[in-house]
């Protein structure tokens, strides 16, 4: 028998190591011979502490809700007595039961998906480097060295059609093409592992999943654009990611995959893992890099930008994780496989985490432009206790509000930003009708208000104004004129911010006018 163990952090903190250490205890008891595995997050985090078991030529079958007793019983009911307990196998249908079991991969919450970038979270111990090369690891890294220059490295991402998952969806391939051609050295590689929006665990559970995927994407980017030194930033708040990098890290130098002559390919590279130290804006580029350098981390304005001026004034390519681990599948399957999934415009998929009043909280990943609706009902299993769904907050804090009509929007660059939300990071956040959708726009305003760095005077005290208005009407104390002011400070800090924090941070706030303006004008009228 395979038994398979969640211990990533929402495993960890649901009690998957006392779950783990039953499940132990009972095999020895029993006499059992398994392997057991720990893994990164299968994705369904509504259900942790979640164990997986496949015994010989049967199919995976999950249980979730587990707890040391629990447990203990079904591997003595499953394996002893060949009952595979299907009133404790998780299912993703109705209340959570059906009567007999589904297999692991026909999962409603599963099987609506499409999982590169997650590909092999929950499926490998991520301490592992064998697990994750007998899942085709490191092939990618292997094709590009053994049989591609660099600039057919860069040409194999550009036909990909990848673009970059941390926010911008900037075209990967370009970006590195930038870097290739500036004239400077050395050039350096970043790996943006900063991920700090509410509601967010996207990166965190890549991180702590499956490493080496992003070890590999880094290490194929520093061989197209020509860098010999690389960076992951990942948040200090992150102490399992940070481990978990770290051991990767040290693996693949171990195993020639990082360090001096790799594969044999005369090519040089090593990565650094640098912690950041909780500041949202160093999720920023400009303020990451002056980060990395040991400065404090402001944004500085562009360009020069970082592919030519980047770290200590260098030529600077940043990924995302996301962006890094699809990298490293497209140079392992070919350009083609990923260009077939998703639109026109964006191609492959894309990750996000599912979280607020949703009855599957979780991680996702589908094709691009798949619908909104089929996120939330199909995979996400609706709205926890059967509400109406009101609201959508798509792409963190700087995101954009939809509301319940909009629900049919493909989950694409464009359709989004044609609905007013972005993509952002990867943040997805469920708002039933019992949501005051002011006081969400101002719980949004509040966290970029406080993160706000200061450098610049919109952001610094538009902001500032933006949440008093909020907070007044939000009292019960709003003027009629506060929506107009609203608006204006809106466009004023969007058009003069120095950077993205600043930008985008009155979106949730204009979504929200936009929208459910009948909400604000409830507050302030309605109480005069
Ligand atoms: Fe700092 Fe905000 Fe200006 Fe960005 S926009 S530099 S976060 S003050």
């Amino acid at each position: 028998p395979h038994i398979l163990i969640g211990t990533a952090t929402c495993g960890k903190v649901s009690g998957a190591m006392s779950v783990y250490e039953a499940i132990i205890a009972t095999l020895e008891r029993l006499g059992i011979k398994a392997t057991v595995t720990q893994v990164g997050c299968f994705g369904m985090c509504y259900a942790e502490p979640t164990v997986d078991i496949a015994l010989p030529g049967q199919p995976r079958i999950s249980y979730g809700f587990m707890t040391p007793e629990k447990a203990s019983r079904i591997i003595e009911d499953y394996i002893i007595h060949h009952n595979p307990r299907p009133d404790l196998a998780l299912c993703t249908i109705g209340d959570g039961r059906i009567e007999g079991i589904t297999p692991f991969d026909d999962m409603p919450m599963l099987k609506g998906q499409h999982r590169i970038a997650i590909r092999n979270c929950g499926h490998i111990n991520p301490l592992r480097i064998n697990h994750y090369i007998a899942r085709n690891g490191y092939a990618g890294l292997s094709r590009a060295l053994s049989t591609m220059t660099p600039q057919s490295v860069i040409d194999e991402i550009l036909k990909s059609g990848l673009r970059g998952r941390g926010g911008a969806g900037f075209a990967t391939g370009q970006k590195w093409q930038y870097c290739r051609d500036a004239a400077a050295t050395p050039k350096y590689v970043v790996c943006n592992a900063d991920e700090g929006d509410p509601g967010a665990f996207m990166d965190r559970s890549i991180l702590e999943g499956d490493p080496h995927s992003v070890v590999e994407g880094l290490t194929i980017a520093a061989y197209a654009i020509g860098a010999a030194e690389g960076f992951i930033y990942v948040r200090a708040e992150y102490p399992l990611a940070v481990t978990t990098i770290k051991h990767a890290v040290a693996q693949a130098r171990e195993h020639g995959l990082l360090g001096r002559n790799i594969m044999g390919s005369g090519f040089d590279f090593d990565i650094h893992i640098k912690e950041g130290a909780g500041a949202f804006v160093c999720g920023e580029e400009t303020a990451l890099m002056a980060s990395i350098e040991g400065k404090r981390g402001l944004p500085r304005t562009r360009p020069p930008f970082p592919a030519s001026s980047g770290l200590w004034g260098k030529p600077t390519c940043i990924n995302n994780v996301k962006t890094l681990a699809m990298a490293a599948y497209i140079l392992a399957e070919g350009a083609d496989k990923f260009a077939a999934i998703g639109t026109e415009r964006s191609k492959g998929t894309c990750v996000f985490a599912l979280a607020g009043n949703i009855n599957h909280m979780g991680l996702v990943e589908v094709p691009m432009g798949t619908p909104l609706s089929e996120v939330i009902y199909g995979i996400g299993g609706g709205i926890a206790g059967s509400k109406p769904l009101k609201a959508v907050q798509i792409g963190g804090p700087s995101g954009g509000c939809l509301p319940a009509n909009l629900i049919s929007t493909g989950l694409d660059y464009e359709s989004l930003a044609k609905s007013g939300a972005i993509m952002g990071s990867g943040g997805l956040i469920v708002m039933d009708e019992g949501n005051c959708m002011v006081d969400v726009a101002r719980y949004f305003l509040s966290f970029v208000q406080a993160e706000s760095c200061g450098k610049c005077t919109p952001c610094r005290l538009g902001t500032r104004q933006m949440l008093d208005i909020l907070e007044r009407i939000t009292r019960g104390e709003g003027h009629p004129a506060d929506i107009d002011r609203l608006q204006e400070l809106a466009k004023q800090i969007k058009i003069s911010s120095l950077c993205a924090l600043g930008g985008t941070s009155p979106n949730p706030v204009l979504t929200t006018l936009k929208y459910f303006l009948s909400e604000y004008e409830a507050h302030i009228f309605e109480r005069r």
